[in-house]
């Protein structure tokens, strides 16, 4: 059985990334949208509130595991056993970083192999920060974020977090 890794922090998930999801899971038997928890980094939504936004937009999807992990990508990845790790490039913005994290996550484990997947053209602009700068400001976020987890992402910011 082939199985991919989609890895990101989904703070929380966009269109554009369910659009990955969807596109890079033809590509395999199963795929695990792996999300990160990163000490250093300030997340709007915790782990299990990311993990359980997923969960809810990819209700109807039983090939697509959600796992949150904490440490390095490429120990999550081969302790999953898998070899083959998903991105998506928006714009040449991401291309330096995601070289770097590919060139380094091959370093540590060399049977690593990432996959990039060019973005849709309808999501090339979005990202979590713009949704949540967004809800933040009372903007509308509809057609950016699965409908179903829209009412949850508005209620984060009306408690004002
Ligand atoms: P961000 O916080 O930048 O929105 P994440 O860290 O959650 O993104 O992203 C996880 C993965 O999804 C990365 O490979 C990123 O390049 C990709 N990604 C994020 N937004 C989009 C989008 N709109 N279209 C395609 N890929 C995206």
């Amino acid at each position: 059985m082939k199985t991919c890794i989609y890895p990101g922090s989904f703070d929380p998930v966009t269109n554009g990334h369910i659009d990955i999801i969807h596109r890079s899971s033809m590509l395999c038997d199963k795929l695990i949208v792996a999300v990160g928890n990163n000490i250093n980094k300030k997340y709007s939504f915790s782990l299990e509130e990311r993990v359980e936004l997923l969960n809810i937009a990819l209700k109807d999807c039983p090939y697509i595991e959600v796992a949150g992990f904490s440490g390095l990508l490429a120990d999550f990845v081969r302790e999953k056993g898998v070899r083959i790790i998903i991105k998506g490039l928006r714009a040449v913005s991401d291309f330096e970083y995601e070289f770097q994290m590919a060139l380094l996550n091959k370093k540590l484990n060399p049977n690593i192999e990432t996959l990039f997947m060019m973005s849709n053209v309808n999501y090339t602009y979005l990202s979590s920060s713009a949704v949540k700068e967004l809800a933040r400001n009372g903007g509308d976020i509809g057609g950016l974020v699965p409908d179903c987890i829209k009412d949850k992402v508005y209620e984060k910011f009306r408690m004002g977090i």
